[in-house]
């Protein structure tokens, strides 16, 4: 068999998450804080438009943009988050995974540097690989509830990247950004002529303040892509929908890719994605306060069980620090094979983070108890052996 695969691919390392997960669906009993996927079905109305769709025949390709009427509603449901985009300005893609592929390859060439906060989201180091760029970290802090600065972007000489890339409310750690914080890195952005990738895919679900979008700041939609989706607060993820918006010239560039690889999004999820936003918008609100009780409830135990973690702001994912001498590989391994919970060890998210672990509370309230409830046991357990 040949052995010719091109360096950029060979050269990435197979998510950390799945890695793990193989693993974990290898044992029995086990309660997954893994994955980041809703433990919701998609609201009914999406699921029905689907199977309409199908039964009308209206199977085909849409346009290379997306169904107009889609696009018109996104872009007044994205008003909840300041922006005003007009319809042609939006992309609808196969995923919000799509839309970070497309702004990477539409903005990045060879030799480029995209900033990117740390611990940060699986795709975004491999997206920028395969577009043949260079990632810059920058690394942000649990004292600082992982929230970007100025000075975190300045220590790690983001002033002479090209793109930067934020992902609030953040995967992994939760973080959310209110618009005081947020402010400051629009500046930095402007200052140092950096355009902005802003992945928006959690911005439904903050339970302390309400979302901003960078984009809607003075002179920012000129320069910024946001990226979002309908997998999370939708609970959507099979449906494979997702979306860009930005400046005209980036979303025709970026269309000009997706007409060449994907075509055009998946029609049914199209159908469904337009339900969604016209009648389903409590049985997101009810999902989102169901999410907070979780949030409430993983605080608590955290609390409660003695783990450091930075304030959950947003999101569905904690990212508490193990205790001191373990290594995160090593606490998520034993506590899997030991007590059945799965969690993922922040190396996942950036070489530095051997110290935590993310926790997803996409899961129901039982299950997350029972999983505390064995956290509490296996840390009890090993504190008694003097171990770690
Ligand atoms: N961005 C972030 C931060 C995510 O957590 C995820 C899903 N885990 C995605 C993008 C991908 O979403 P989609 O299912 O829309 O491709």
């Amino acid at each position: 068999m040949t052995d010719r695969i091109a360096a950029r691919v060979d050269q990435l390392d197979p998510s950390g998450i799945r890695q793990f997960f193989d693993v974990a669906a290898a044992h029995d009993d086990v309660i997954s804080l893994g994955v980041g996927e809703p433990d919701f079905a998609p609201p009914a109305a999406a699921r029905t438009a689907v199977i309409e769709s199908v039964e009308r025949g209206d199977t085909d390709y849409t346009s290379n943009r997306g169904m107009k009427g889609l696009r018109s509603e996104l872009a007044s449901f994205v008003g909840r988050y300041g922006l005003a985009p007009s319809p042609d300005s939006i992309l609808v893609t196969t995923g919000a995974s799509e839309a970070i592929d497309l702004a990477m390859r539409t903005l990045v060439d060879p030799e480029d540097t995209v900033a990117i906060p740390h611990p940060s989201y699986v795709s975004y180091g491999p997206a920028v690989t395969l577009a043949g760029g260079t990632v810059c970290p920058v690394r942000t802090k649990p004292e600082r509830d992982f929230r970007l600065t100025v000075d975190a972007l300045s220590d790690a000489g983001a002033e002479s990247a090209d793109v930067l890339l934020l992902c609030y409310p953040n995967n992994p750690t939760g973080a959310t950004m209110p618009e005081s914080a947020l402010q400051p890195i629009a500046t930095f952005a402007r200052e140092h002529d950096l355009v902005v990738i802003s992945d928006e895919i959690y911005a439904e679900l903050t339970y302390d303040h309400d979302h901003v979008s960078i984009a809607s700041f003075d002179g920012m939609a000129d320069r910024t892509v946001v990226v979002s989706g309908f997998s999370k607060a939708f609970a959507m993820t099979g449906f494979r929908l997702g979306y860009a918006i930005g400046p005209a010239a980036i979303i025709d560039a970026m269309t000009r890719v997706h007409q060449y690889t994907m075509l055009s999004a998946p029609t049914q999820a199209q159908f469904a994605a337009k339900a969604a936003l016209d009648s389903c918008l409590n049985d997101v609100d009810e999902m989102i306060a169901s999410y907070e009780r979780r949030r409430d409830l993983v605080r608590t135990r955290l609390d409660e069980i003695g783990l450091d973690c930075a304030d959950l702001g947003g999101a569905f994912y904690a990212f508490p620090t193990v205790p001191d001498g373990w290594s995160a590989t090593k606490f998520a391994e034993r506590l899997l094979d030991e007590y059945g919970v799965a969690v993922v060890p922040g190396t996942a998210f950036g070489d530095t983070y051997d110290d935590h672990v993310r926790l997803s509370y996409a899961t129901d309230e039982e299950s997350l108890q029972t999983a505390f409830d064995r956290i509490e046991a296996f840390l009890a357990d090993h504190r008694a052996n003097g171990d770690r």
